[in-house]
């Protein structure tokens, strides 16, 4: 117990000095449309400490979180992925994940006005992911921040989204622009029947509301041909393209595995 907190109370300083520093940096993760094309990125966040090396979010982002340092990281991660991307040669959608502080947040909208008008970026090219554990916490308010974050031109996601809180209602009541299909579904998929009828009917209720479906963590071409076969629209994973730094990502990423999509599709 002792050891874990000391641990965390080190992150914690640390983290606090990390922004400035300059240690943060954006990996960026290919967004394959079912026909082959890139069609995005999302921008994953990772922290180069000077003695741990590289911190993965999943490590940083809940300590963050907790010590209250979460907000100036959400603002580097979202200018900082808007200039990056407005400086790609072809115009990819980012995607960018927001915490459930930023969400939170009074003026969210404000900051992303903010970050589109500095670094130029078209808002219809940016993408904000969000949980589905922010929106049910409030959900009228939720509502209305959503609401304002869209008329500023730009789209939002729902990512790890499983079958847990959500019914139709609820998926409905959110101005979604895509529903990402959490990966733990995607992993067994071709192993279990119980993840094919799951995603099955994710994508038949997405579909339904007019919403399209990006599934998360594709390792195999087993899961790639089995989610084109249900009519998933929108795939990314190890599959397609690790998460990786080169910002002129944009610009230069070939598809791996452009003949099997083709050819099931
Ligand atoms: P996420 O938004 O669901 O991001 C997808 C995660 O799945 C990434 O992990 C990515 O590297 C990993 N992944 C992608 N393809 C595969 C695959 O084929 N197989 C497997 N096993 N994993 C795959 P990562 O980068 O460690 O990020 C973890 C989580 O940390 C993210 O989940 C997101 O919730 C959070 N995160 C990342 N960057 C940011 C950020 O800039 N801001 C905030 N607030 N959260 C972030
Ligand atoms: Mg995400
Ligand atoms: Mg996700």
């Amino acid at each position: 117990m002792d050891q874990q907190l000391r641990e965390r109370r080190a992150l914690e300083h640390d983290l606090r000095f990390a922004v400035d520093r300059g240690e943060l940096y954006l990996d960026y993760q290919p967004q394959q449309h079912r026909d082959g094309r890139i069609i995005g990125y999302e921008a994953l966040v990772r922290w180069r400490h000077p003695d741990r090396g590289i911190v993965p979010p999943g490590e940083f982002i809940p300590v963050a979180e907790r010590s209250g340092s979460i907000a100036q990281i959400d603002d580097w991660v979202l200018v900082e992925a808007c200039r990056e991307a407005a400086s790609w040669d072809r115009p990819f959608r980012i995607a960018v994940n927001v915490s459930a502080a930023q969400f939170r947040r009074e003026n969210l909208d404000a900051q992303v006005r903010m970050a589109l008008r500095e670094t130029g970026l078209e808002p219809s090219r940016l993408e904000l992911e969000i949980t589905e554990g922010v929106l049910i916490e409030d959900v009228s308010r939720a509502k209305k921040a959503m609401q304002s974050l869209k008329s500023l031109g730009i789209l939002i996601a729902l990512d790890d989204f499983r079958t847990g809180y959500s019914s139709l209602s609820y998926v409905e009541a959110f101005p979604l622009d895509r529903i990402k299909i959490d990966r733990s579904f995607v992993a067994s998929l071709g192993q279990s029947e119980r993840s094919l009828a799951i995603v099955r009917a994710i994508i038949g209720l997405a579909h339904g509301l007019g919403v399209p479906v990006l599934a998360e963590g594709i390792e195999t071409r087993v899961q790639m041909s089995l989610l084109i076969e249900e009519g998933c629209d929108e795939m990314q994973g190890y599959l397609i393209g690790r998460p990786q730094r080169d910002a002129a990502v944009g610009s230069r990423f070939k598809p791996r595995v452009p003949s099997l999509i083709h050819s099931a599709s």
